[in-house]
């Protein structure tokens, strides 16, 4: 496999590093601080044309691949990750759903939005449904020409619908509690209420193969997301790395800088060696994706799962390198440990996607339910299948 980058990417890549040293770095500190969505870093992002550059040409976009989002976004983590995620929302994710399986008039909406600045949102994640997703109880009713939606969700990363006129909201949506996260604050999760909430049909997203995959075939944009979120926790590693190494050379204990001890030269070699090979598994899934497609399902979570666990190491580690130095608040790196927390368990978590990935080499689905493996496409619309189900366990409890 050719790792090496054309130049135009290079040159990407050296311009996103410019606009995250210069605009995003002096800024991060006081977002995670105020918690405030950075609407000058998604203005910046907007102007150097790396908000939607996944967009095709003929829509308003540059129709880049995988990769170059990935360039783009492993340079804005190493400095600030919310403005790292705002370009994985904006070019991979919902955006990339609505791209491949959307009507003429839904693809031109959401480049619009997005390209405007808007960030869309997948809305799955309810209180009783986390990793167990299709046992979600929010439904749509068809009445006329709208769909009327009724249900709670929470955790949900930014959303489309209120930001729009056409789409007759706000009425019937409800932005519930902020969720208080741990970290990467400058980006709001929160629990969305829909109470008769009423979307047209027009707006409806039906995949090609019927809305009988339609939940399958939006876990497929979910790889997209993965690779965009795997990419985030490299950058803040990476970051957090770069700094933990330039303290080493320049703290001094013992009459020597402390990176002449064996037992912290051995902490930067694992850290190199995690690095790097999250970076090849990333690039690797982002260059299975095919045009207009999304990225390899098992290469996506071989990489998130990979890059999630390297970033919790990597940026906890680089703390410790700078001693109470990183554990002070007034140092970026407790910023970067609380920010590489979520990566193994947002997108789906460490655990199921290992499931994910061992299933792939038994080559067989692997049950998690007690009455075993629920086909997803039987499953949704089938109230009968669920009273079935949710019977069953009644009995196993009792
Ligand atoms: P649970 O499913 O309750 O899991 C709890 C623990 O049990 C975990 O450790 C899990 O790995 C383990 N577990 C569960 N099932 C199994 C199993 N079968 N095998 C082994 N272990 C298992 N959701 C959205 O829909 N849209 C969003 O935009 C969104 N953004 C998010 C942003 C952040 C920062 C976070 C933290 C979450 C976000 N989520 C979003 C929700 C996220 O997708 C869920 O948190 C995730 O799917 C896990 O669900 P849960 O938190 O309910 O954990």
């Amino acid at each position: 496999m050719d790792f090496e980058l054309s130049p135009a990417q290079k040159d990407l890549q050296t311009r996103a590093r410019a606009l995250a040293e210069t605009h995003m770095a002096p800024r991060a500190a006081e977002v995670d601080r105020t918690e405030a969505y950075p609407w000058d870093h998604v203005e910046r992002l907007r102007a150097a044309g790396m908000i939607g550059m996944t967009i095709a040409k003929e829509l308003g976009g540059q129709g880049l691949g995988y990769l170059e989002a990935v360039l783009v976004i492993e340079e804005m983590a190493k400095h600030c990750g919310a403005s790292a995620r705002i370009v994985v929302e904006t070019n991979m994710g919902a955006i990339g759903a609505i791209l491949k399986y959307g009507t003429p008039a839904q693809r031109k909406l959401a480049a619009e939005l997005v390209l405007s600045g808007d960030k869309p949102a997948i809305c799955i994640t309810e209180p009783q449904a986390g990793s167990a997703a299709t046992e979600m109880t929010t439904r749509a009713d068809k009445r006329g020409d709208v769909y009327i939606l009724n249900g709670r969700k929470h955790w949900i990363t930014g959303f489309i619908l209120v930001r729009h006129p056409q789409l007759n909201t706000p009425k019937g949506l409800i932005i519930g509690k902020r969720e208080p996260a741990l970290g990467l604050r400058g980006i709001p999760e929160s629990e969305l209420i829909f109470d008769n909430l009423e979307v047209p049909v027009e707006m409806l997203l039906v995949p090609p193969r019927g809305l009988r995959h339609g939940f399958a075939d939006l876990m497929d944009a979910y790889n997209g997301q993965r690779v965009g979120a795997a990419t985030v926790a490299l950058g803040l590693a990476q970051g957090a790395y770069e700094k933990a190494v330039t303290y080493a050379n320049r703290r001094e204990q013992f009459g020597r800088p402390i990176a002449e001890f064996q037992g912290l030269q051995w902490m930067m070699a694992d850290m190199s060696i995690a690095l790097e090979a999250s970076r090849a598994l990333i690039w690797k899934a982002a260059l299975s994706a095919p045009p207009g497609g999304f990225p390899d399902a098992v290469l996506a979570a071989r990489a998130k799962i990979l890059a999630a666990d390297t970033a919790i190491k990597v940026t906890n580690d680089a703390l410790q390198i700078w001693g109470a130095a990183g554990y002070s608040r007034d140092n970026p790196l407790e910023r970067y440990l609380r920010d590489a927390r979520m990566f193994t368990i947002a997108g789906g978590t460490a655990q199921v996607l290992r499931t994910f990935v061992a299933s792939s080499i038994l080559g067989r689905k692997l049950p998690q339910t007690r009455d075993g493996y629920l086909t997803v496409g039987d499953e949704i619309g089938r109230p009968d299948l669920r009273r079935d189900k949710q019977s069953s366990r009644a009995k196993a409890r009792t």
